[in-house]
C-alpha cells in the first residue's frame, strides 16, 4: 500500500510531515499539497522551508493546483447562469438577503480546489491510472491526514452519504411512496490514517489502532513539540486568504502582522460584492449580497473582537470538510 500524506502546510500537517523527516513516523512514499494560488504569503514561505526540511530527509512535496481561486470565484460571480462557468467557484461567503434574513452560500471550494485536485493525483500519480481507467477495488492508498485531538469530529473514514429515494409502496392516490434515505458510498481503494489520533479508517467504516507516535496529541501538544525541535518557527494557519471561516483573532493576526494581506483581503471582499452583483444585474434580480465575515459589512470596517478564537457559525461545515485540507 501507498503512503500519502495530505499536506495543508498548517501545525498538525506540518507536525506530521516534520516528524516523518525525524524518523519518528514512518516515511510516506508521496507528499501532496493543494495549492488554491491565494494562500498568505507566510503560508507559501513556510511550504518552501518545509520544502528544505522534507528535502534533507529525501521527501519531495508536491504541488498540485486546479487554477486560482480568487480569480475564478470573482469569474463565477460575474458570469453565473451563462452556462460558461467551468468551476463552481463557490466560497461560503455570509449573505444578506434581501428579505432580511442573513444565510450562507454551499461550499464547494474545498472540493473544487483541493480535494479534487488531490484525487487526480492519488489516481495518476500514485496509483499510475490512465484517464477513466478503474481504481483498484482493495486499499492500495494510506492517505495520512493530520487531524488532532480536539478536532477528532473532522475524521471519517474513506466515502461519502449519498441520499437516495426508496419505493415503500403506494399513497392513497395511487402513487409510489418514496422514502430518502442515507446510503454509504465507500471508497474502496482508500485507507484514511490519522497519526495524531492513532486510528485508520476503513472503507466499510470499520476502526483499527494505529499508534505509530505513542499517544494522542492536541494541536497544543503539536505546537509543543514543534517548539521544543524547531525553535523559533511560527507555523502559519493554512487558509485562503479570503476564507470566510477565519476567526476575529486570525483576522486582527493577519491586519496587524500582515497589512498588505489584509488589504488583498479586503479588496477582494469588495471585488466579489461587485461582482455577485453585476451577474444579478444582468441576470434581472439580486438575490442577496455576500460577505467575508459574519457581521457583514465591509471587512476593513468590521469591529473584530480579540476573545473570539472559534470560527463562530460554520461549525458544523469544518466537519464537513474530513480531509485535512483546510485549516491544519
Ligand atoms: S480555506 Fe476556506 S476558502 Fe479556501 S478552500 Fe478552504 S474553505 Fe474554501
Amino acid at each position: 500500500m501507498k503512503t500519502v500524506l495530505s499536506l495543508g502546510a498548517g501545525v498538525q500537517s506540518s507536525t506530521l510531515l516534520l516528524l516523518a523527516c525525524r524518523g519518528e513516523l514512518p516515511k510516506p512514499d508521496h507528499v501532496v499539497f493543494s495549492d488554491t494560488q491565494f494562500e498568505p504569503p507566510e503560508v507559501y514561505a513556510h511550504l518552501e522551508w518545509l520544502k528544505d526540511e522534507a528535502a534533507k530527509a529525501g521527501i519531495t512535496i508536491d504541488t498540485v493546483t486546479v487554477g486560482s481561486i480568487k480569480r475564478d470565484a470573482i469569474d463565477f460571480a460575474r458570469r453565473r447562469g451563462r452556462g460558461d462557468v467551468s468551476r463552481y467557484a463557490s466560497i461560503p461567503f455570509y449573505v444578506a438577503n434581501n428579505d432580511g434574513t442573513q444565510g450562507m452560500m454551499p461550499r464547494q471550494c474545498t472540493k473544487e480546489y483541493k480535494l479534487e485536485a488531490i484525487d487526480k493525483y492519488h489516481r495518476r500519480t500514485v496509483l499510475g491510472l490512465k484517464p477513466g481507467q478503474r481504481a483498484p477495488k482493495e486499499p492500495a492508498v494510506r492517505v495520512l491526514i493530520g487531524i488532532s485531538d480536539d478536532e477528532r469530529h473532522r475524521a471519517k473514514p474513506p466515502g461519502w452519504w449519498a441520499s437516495e429515494q426508496e419505493e415503500i409502496g403506494e399513497n392513497l392516490f395511487g402513487g409510489a411512496m418514496v422514502r430518502k434515505r442515507k446510503v454509504w458510498k465507500p471508497v474502496h481503494w482508500q485507507v484514511r490514517a490519522y497519526p495524531l489520533l492513532n486510528v485508520e479508517m476503513w472503507p466499510d467504516q470499520s476502526v483499527t489502532d494505529w499508534d505509530v507516535i505513542g499517544g494522542i496529541w492536541t494541536r497544543a501538544d503539536c505546537v509543543k513539540w514543534l517548539e521544543k525541535n524547531f525553535p523559533g518557527r511560527k507555523v502559519p494557519k493554512s487558509a485562503c486568504i479570503c476564507c470566510p471561516y477565519r476567526s476575529d483573532a486570525e483576522w486582527i493576526h493577519m491586519r496587524e502582522t500582515d497589512p498588505e494581506t489584509f488589504a488583498e483581503a479586503v479588496s477582494f471582499d469588495h471585488e466579489i460584492r461587485e461582482a455577485y452583483r453585476d451577474g444579478q444585474a444582468r441576470r434581472g434580480f439580486l438575490a442577496g449580497v455576500p460577505y467575508t465575515h459574519r457581521t457583514m459589512v465591509p471587512l476593513e470596517v468590521v469591529e473584530f473582537d480579540p476573545n473570539r478564537t472559534k470560527r463562530k457559525g460554520c461549525g458544523a461545515l469544518w466537519d464537513e470538510e474530513p480531509d485535512g485540507m483546510c485549516g491544519l
